[in-house]
């Protein structure tokens, strides 16, 4: 983060710092580096994330000589909601315009007694898996903390009534919306620190959860980094498959990647299982062989499967099996003594589905073609990731 931070408060045309997306460390470190005290960190994350404010002046309990200091160097810019709709199901879709002209989505569902937010970490996706809308578009960028953040920020601000304490509706937050967040690590990660802090969202580590598709590196990297849950995009029981459907797996495949699950989850301070996200399409890896396969595969992990009806989208190529298929993989599973669930297709009806959110990605120049060029011929993920920052 020290680039965010700025080191010369005299220096008017340093480009200013957007707090939301700051988490409690780099707050502190923002106002010590103001020549501030270090609680005033608490007191605008306060402000911020409990309270929705997005103006300097409603903090009353900062000083105005403060305030104005903070004006010069600092800013609180939200999401620019564009569009927003609600399903006939209570699911709510917001779409934010982002500088540059791309925009993301973010999704509420309600289910009895918690409230799921479905957020993105990037605008478009870099990794082209072959049934995913997402990354059929392309790569734009990664988005910043406070874009990240934003999301739920809006989702809970959506919910306020004037003179009412607000409630806590959005209990759950999980990381599959667009993008790869192992692909914006530090942006992601200090998103998912303000979802879990007591003084911002205050969020339990096992409701924030991330979905990837198997960045193993960085995926190792969260081990002491966070806490947070973890979902893993599998959708095949062999690499043979897997390749074909989730490109990053010719660079890291199934062994390598559960082998860093097993290894996040031995870090984390309590039991925990991890959510294998399993998108079905009809015969391409919904036949009974595969469910067995699977269940030999998981077989010495702490794992709860969620089986995902395939949600279909233009030429895709790919078709949803019919419930006949899906329940007797779902049997067939349970019968191996699997906690198997199959998510619902929520918010059809103004395409807020998991795994549909598209946005509209703009500007991209089949940067994923490259990616996936780079990924074959061996670079690292950190080469890739440079090599993206770099365009
Ligand atoms: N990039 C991350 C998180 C975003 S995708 C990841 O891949 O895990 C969220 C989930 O939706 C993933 O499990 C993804 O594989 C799934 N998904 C993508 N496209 C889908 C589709 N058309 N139908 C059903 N699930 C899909
Ligand atoms: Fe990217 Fe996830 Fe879509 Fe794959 S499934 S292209 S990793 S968003």
């Amino acid at each position: 983060m020290t680039d965010l931070m700025f080191d010369d408060v005299s220096n008017p045309s340093q480009e200013k710092v957007n707090l939301l997306g700051l988490n409690l460390k780099d707050m502190e470190r923002f106002f010590l580096e103001m020549g501030e005290k270090k609680f005033r960190a608490v007191q605008v994350i306060k402000w911020l994330h409990q309270r929705g404010v997005s103006d300097f002046d409603d903090m009353t309990d900062i000083s105005k000589a403060t305030r104005e200091k903070l004006k010069r160097v600092a800013e609180i810019k939200v999401p620019d909601i564009t569009w927003q709709d609600y399903s006939k199901d209570g699911t709510r879709k917001w779409v934010s315009k982002m500088p540059g002209g791309s925009s993301v989505e973010t999704v509420f569902i309600p289910e009895d007694g918690r409230g799921t937010l479905c957020i993105s970490s990037q605008i478009g996706c870099s990794l082209d898996c072959s049934f995913c809308s997402t990354g059929k578009q392309g790569f734009n960028r990664d988005l910043t903390s406070a874009e990240i953040i934003g999301q739920l920020w809006l989702a809970a601000k959506s919910f306020d009534k004037p003179g009412v304490k607000r409630e806590r509706h959005v209990t759950n937050v999980v990381l599959m919306g667009m993008g790869e967040p192992l692909l914006n690590f530090d942006n992601v990660m200090s998103a998912v620190d303000l979802m879990m802090e007591d003084n911002a969202y205050g969020l339990s580590k096992r409701r924030v959860t991330l979905s990837t598709s198997g960045v193993v590196p960085n995926l190792d990297k969260m081990r002491g980094r966070t806490d947070c849950s973890l979902a893993i995009s599998l959708h095949a029981p062999n690499d043979e498959l897997r390749n074909q459907l989730v490109p990053i797996n010719k660079k890291y495949n199934i062994e390598q990647l559960l082998t860093s699950v097993k290894g996040y989850l031995a870090s984390l301070p309590d039991k925990r299982e991890v959510t294998i996200e399993y998108t079905l399409m009809e015969k391409v890896n919904d036949d009974l062989a595969q469910a067995d396969e699977l269940a030999v595969l998981l077989k010495d992990i702490p794992v709860k499967i969620n089986l995902i009806p395939f949600n279909p989208f233009p030429n895709s190529g790919y078709r949803r099996p019919s419930n006949n298929r899906i329940v007797r993989f779902r049997d067939k599973l349970s019968a191996a003594g699997y906690n198997v669930t199959v998510r619902k297709t929520r918010g059809d009806d103004i395409d807020a589905a998991c795994g549909q959110l598209v946005g509209k990605v703009e500007d991209v120049t089949r940067r994923n073609e490259r990616f996936i060029k780079l990924v074959e011929q061996g670079s690292s993920a950190a080469e890739v990731a440079r090599n993206r920052a770099a365009r």
